[in-house]
């Protein structure tokens, strides 16, 4: 078959079709950042609508498109040798470009983000107003899930940020489309998980880039300060607020990681022993916050607003910390964790990751049972939670939110060392699933983001009510569910209920 493939190579030179391309190698063990799973698949291709056409005709082949691979749970890799991979950051037919009277920007399904924000800012002076943490994922790749950040609050996830796609669809068929045209198609793709279509384009909403940030993090010892404070902050009107919110917490401990020194700024930040010591609560909540500013609009200007939001929060005394640093330098700080974890080798380690949406009314037992007690020593990593409006999502995407006005992003974001004695892979996963269940059996309001299920039943009890839509937008846009096997949902040529 491989032959056959090989002899068909001419068939991904059709110049007509939007997705031109090449085979590119076959046979390649291929993982994704999670590294708890791996395949080989068919074969590896650079871009090709043909490539679908193809599989259709074909009575097992699959299609993947894969962005940058940074899925956790193999939602990127094809689930066994039958796939075709899709390597869609070699998809470049064109770059950012200007579009709607400069109000957005039209890239590549397969850019990274981080490249577009470099084209914007330094072509145009102009930036997309909402952003993931890290930068080194692609366009499509975040619109196919949501796309959260310290900017959500105030301008909605990166799927609510887009007005127009083109999409080839898992009949082949490529559709430009919008909330006017073709609306169907335009919002199962956002947050579609990649079971429609293949985004192969994105027009994203920009505004002037701002030239500085003062980024801040403040400590409390009390969950019930730190969310009172965070959600008086995302619901003040802008200009009234911090550009940027989020928060996560940490142990109450020196340890380097996963302790006080994960707070700090700069290296020589760390605060006065007397402070680490005033609280004897096992873990401690960091509000992250910044505020953009213009290099004309001196410091002042930013120090008064600063000022003044800050006085009404409820922080503990001296644990403020600040530094100044360009707009590109803010939105790729992540870029240098990066580099040092690749230097250490735990970036390419495995990353057995949960997010959740935490509802407003269940986070507080969420602090109780997960973040106290299952968490209180650490992940060795990240654990984000921070406040987000639902009104800022607009409802007829494909994202499953849980319920209330207000809910929170969980994010732990485990890193594990290959070099060091740390808890298996496997208790790790195990740990992950204890978390699930005890927010099942204690009736807690939550929704899983970045979703994964082995079972139909999982699927459908994550999509409640909007399952059967789902189901409906399969059988119409990917009938032979030949699209992103990867993420459990159908079985090729049976979509079922
Ligand atoms: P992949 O993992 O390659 O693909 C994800 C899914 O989308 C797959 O099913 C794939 O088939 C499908 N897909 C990919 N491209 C397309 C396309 N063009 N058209 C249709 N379907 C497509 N998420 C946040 O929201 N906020 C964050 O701050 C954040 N930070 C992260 C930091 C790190 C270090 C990592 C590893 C992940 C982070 N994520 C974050 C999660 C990220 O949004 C997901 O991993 C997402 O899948 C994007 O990664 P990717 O571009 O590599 O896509």
């Amino acid at each position: 078959m491989i032959a056959y493939l090989e002899q068909q190579h001419d068939f991904v030179h059709d110049n007509d079709t939007t997705l031109d391309g090449t085979i590119d190698y076959h046979s390649t063990l291929i993982k994704d950042f999670g590294g708890l799973h791996s395949t080989s698949p068919f074969a590896v291709i650079r871009p090709s609508s043909t490539a679908i056409h193809f599989a259709s005709h074909s009575p097992t082949l699959t299609v993947t498109a894969r962005g940058n691979g940074h899925s956790i749970n193999g939602q990127s890799i094809s689930t066994n040798n039958h796939g075709l991979l899709i390597d869609m950051k070699s998809f470049t037919l064109h770059d950012v470009v200007l579009s709607n009277n400069n109000t957005t920007v039209d890239v590549n399904g397969g850019a990274l983000w981080e490249d577009v924000l470099k084209s914007c800012v330094m072509n145009y002076g102009l930036a997309p107003r909402s952003w993931t943490d890290y930068l080194g994922l692609t366009v499509g790749g975040t619109l196919s899930n949501g796309g959260v950040s310290g900017q959500t609050f105030r301008y909605g996830p990166q799927t609510s940020n887009v007005t127009e796609l083109e999409v080839v669809t898992g009949n082949g068929e490529t559709v430009v489309c919008s909330s006017q045209d073709n609306s169907d198609l335009f919002f199962a793709v956002l947050g579609g998980l990649g079971q429609f279509g293949i985004i192969t384009r994105a027009r994203v909403v920009v505004q002037p880039a701002p030239d500085m940030v003062r980024w801040i993090r403040v400590v409390y010892s009390e969950f019930e300060d730190f969310t009172r404070d965070a959600e008086w902050l995302i619901t003040r009107p802008e200009g009234e607020s911090f550009d940027y919110v989020e928060g996560f917490l940490f142990v109450n401990s020196d340890d380097p990681v996963n302790g006080w020194p994960s707070v700090v700024l700069e290296a020589d930040q760390l605060p006065d022993p007397s402070v680490m010591t005033r609280s004897d609560n096992p873990v401690m909540y960091c509000l992250e916050l910044a505020l953009h500013y213009s290099k004309e609009n001196c410091s002042s200007t930013v120090d008064t607003m600063a000022t003044r939001l800050l006085e009404r929060l409820r922080f503990m005394k001296d644990t403020l910390f600040k530094v100044d640093l360009s707009y590109i330098e803010f939105l790729l700080r992540v870029k240098e964790a990066e580099k040092q974890a690749k230097a250490n080798g735990i970036w390419d380690a495995p990353h057995p990751w949960l997010n959740l949406f935490v509802s407003k009314s269940s986070i507080s037992d969420f602090n109780h049972f997960v973040f106290k007690k299952i968490l209180k020593d650490g992940i060795g990593g990240p654990m984000l939670v921070y406040p987000i409006l639902r009104s800022r999502w607009d409802e007829r995407t494909s994202v499953v939110l849980p319920d209330g006005d207000i809910f929170y992003i969980v994010a732990l974001l485990r890193f594990t060392n290959p070099y060091q004695k740390s808890p298996s892979v496997r208790d790790l996963v195990a740990q992950n699933h204890e978390i699930f269940q005890v927010c099942v059996r204690n009736g807690l309001n939550f929704k899983l983001y970045l979703p994964h299920y082995n079972t139909k039943e999982g699927w459908k009890q994550h999509f409640g009510d909007r399952w059967p839509r789902f189901v409906e937008m399969k059988s119409r846009y990917d009938p032979l569910a030949i699209l992103a096997p990867g993420q459990k949902i159908f079985t090729r040529n049976n979509i079922g209920e």
